[in-house]
């Protein structure tokens, strides 16, 4: 059995076991990250599915129908039918439809930890079809929301710097699918709507290790939530892999966490040598 920090791979691609370290540094990653937050943030723990039609009324069937997992059972006649759920792909999902129809008093920010599946195509070291997120998700005004991003991002990135993590932050986009992907891949990068923080998790294998996302009023508006100006209200999310974090800490270290630099230990929560 490989001892320390490691993800252990199944007979499926992208499915992983871990081990007991590799536990311990993602508990270590989520109290680090919590800290982030306001203490008094309100905390969301999600199940692995969500409705379908959350799912399909903010349109990640047609953006994503190749990531989307689905689930189907037998219908009474013996006849597979898709369920009324699938697996959840990211944890903001579960988040905007407790505000559906809700007018905000003030600016309102949840803290959500997530397993996410995606039916990703390659099974690169960090690339799993199964992974865990932690989102910070903001409901707000325009300014605020964008704002809010770029200084949760910059804390972000400092913390990771403390763990030894040295990110690089970049415009990026998402890979839509289809016809539809050039363009809006390009809207998206020219509006700047999503950062990422990437980091190598393996040796070569540079990833986003955390994304910011500015939803502009999609999602207020889909779930006709108000702000606190009274407008729709704008969103925006901040997502880390628990996973590749967890990786690219142990890459950058080392697979045994004994070995790891006391100011990393400490920050993980890990207990120090005497
Ligand atoms: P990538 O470009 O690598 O596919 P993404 O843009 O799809 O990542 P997001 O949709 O923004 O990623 O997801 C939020 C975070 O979840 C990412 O920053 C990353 O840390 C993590 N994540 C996304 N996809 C995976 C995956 N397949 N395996 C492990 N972690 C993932
Ligand atoms: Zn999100
Ligand atoms: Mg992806």
């Amino acid at each position: 059995m490989t001892p320390g920090i490691a993800l252990i791979p199944t007979t499926a691609a992208g499915v992983h076991l871990s081990t007991g370290g590799f536990e311990a540094v993602v508990r270590g990653l989520s109290s680090a990250l919590a800290a982030l937050a306001p203490h008094d943030v309100r905390q969301l723990r999600t199940p692995p599915v969500i409705a379908r039609e959350i799912i399909e009324k903010v349109g990640y069937h047609r953006s994503f129908p190749h990531l989307l997992g689905r689930v189907s059972a037998r219908a009474d006649d013996g006849a597979p039918a898709e369920s009324d759920l699938v697996l959840l792909p990211a944890g903001c999902y579960c988040v905007y439809p407790v505000y559906a129809g809700a007018r905000l008093e003030s600016s309102t920010e949840l803290s959500v930890e997530a397993t996410c599946f995606r039916q990703e195509a390659g099974a690169e070291p960090g690339r799993l079809r199964s992974f865990r997120m932690r989102e910070f998700v903001r409901l707000d005004t325009a300014d605020r929301c964008l704002a809010w991003r770029d200084d949760r991002l910059a804390a972000a990135r400092d913390r990771l710097a403390e763990l030894g993590l040295e990110t690089e932050s970049e415009v990026a986009s998402d890979p839509f699918f289809g016809r539809g992907d050039r363009m809006m891949r390009m809207l998206q990068v020219e509006r700047g709507l999503k950062i990422e923080l990437r980091a190598e998790v393996a040796p070569g294998q540079v990833q986003a290790v955390a994304s910011g996302n500015y939803h502009t009023d999609q999602f207020g508006g889909l779930f006709s939530i108000t702000g606190p100006d009274g407008r729709v209200a704008h969103t925006a999310c901040l997502a880390f892999g628990y996973e590749r974090l967890a990786l690219a800490v142990a890459h950058r270290h080392g697979a045994d966490p004994h070995d790891w630099p006391e100011r990393v230990r400490k920050v993980l929560g890990l207990e120090v040598p005497a």
